[in-house]
């Protein structure tokens, strides 16, 4: 996969692209990751990248011009027969976009190429979002600053999710929201700390009591936190139970308390 991100900050990439498990993955040829300084692209003397917004108001809004012209350098051969075969995906960080999701990262991990636009001041001139981007993605409902640190958040979420990426494949796949509901809890390392004790399924050696243990965990921690996640349908008879047991439980606490 490649992955270019066009920044007016890319020095900001560059401890991330190089640390940790994103680091390895560049080692490796796993992922090809850059940051472009979009400023770079701006055709006048001073490189100036923004203007003040056409009707008045305050802050600053980014030019069009920069931010085509870098993002069509990065298309190879774009509109001829030698463009690559799976044009890019286009991602706009943006807090008025799609809310970002696992299923999302999921997606975005099948893709050969990457481009991601990070804004910055007020927002961007209306005909980017219009004509050169295909998602608008937002963290979340809050503004930062700017794009870095959002697009950061789904380019780490993406490549771990690469063939190859994490050391135990399957690590993801047991992850928050990749089962569709969230991990059970995990323990290592002493059995007895401070008083609090290890429970002892995790110790009894038995697979397939430490798995329904895991199951069941995974399902209450889902149903304490997140019930949204649960699909009753598709529960198997097990599962119903388990969460009439949490049921009877939590209705047992509040009669106590
Ligand atoms: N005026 C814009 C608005 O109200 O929608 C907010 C602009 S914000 C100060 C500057 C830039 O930070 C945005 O263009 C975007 O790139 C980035 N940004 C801020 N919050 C974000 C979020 N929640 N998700 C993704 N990007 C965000």
């Amino acid at each position: 996969m490649r992955i270019d991100v066009l920044t007016l900050f890319p020095s900001l990439f560059d401890s991330f692209f190089q640390t940790s498990i994103l680091g390895k993955a560049h080692e490796r040829g796993l992922v090809d990751m850059r940051a472009v300084n979009f400023r770079d692209y701006a055709q006048n003397k001073h490189q100036i990248v923004d203007d003040y917004p056409y009707g008045g108001g305050g802050g600053m809004v980014l030019k069009p011009e920069p931010i085509f012209a870098a993002a069509e350098d990065l298309i190879p051969n774009s509109g001829t027969p030698e463009a690559e075969q799976k044009p890019p995906r286009v991602i706009l960080m943006c807090p008025q976009g799609e809310r970002y999701s696992q299923g999302k990262a999921e997606e975005f991990a099948r893709e050969e190429h990457l481009i991601f636009i990070c804004g910055h001041y007020e927002g961007y001139d209306e005909r980017i979002r219009a004509n050169l981007v295909t998602d608008e993605i937002s963290i979340g409902d809050y503004v930062l600053t700017g794009g870095e640190i959002p697009a950061m958040a789904v380019i780490d979420s993406v490549v771990r999710l690469l063939p190859g990426v994490l050391g135990n494949e399957s690590s993801a796949v047991t992850d928050s929201y990749s089962t569709g509901w969230l991990e059970h809890p995990h323990y290592t390392r002493p059995p007895e700390f401070r008083g609090w004790k290890v429970p002892d399924v995790l110790l009894s050696g038995h697979h397939e009591n430490i798995e329904r243990w895991r199951n069941r965990q995974s399902l209450y921690r889902t149903w304490q936190r997140r019930p949204d996640l649960i699909d009753e349908r598709s529960l198997t008879k097990e599962e119903r139970m388990w969460l009439s047991e949490f049921e009877a439980e939590r209705s047992q606490v509040e009669q106590q308390d």
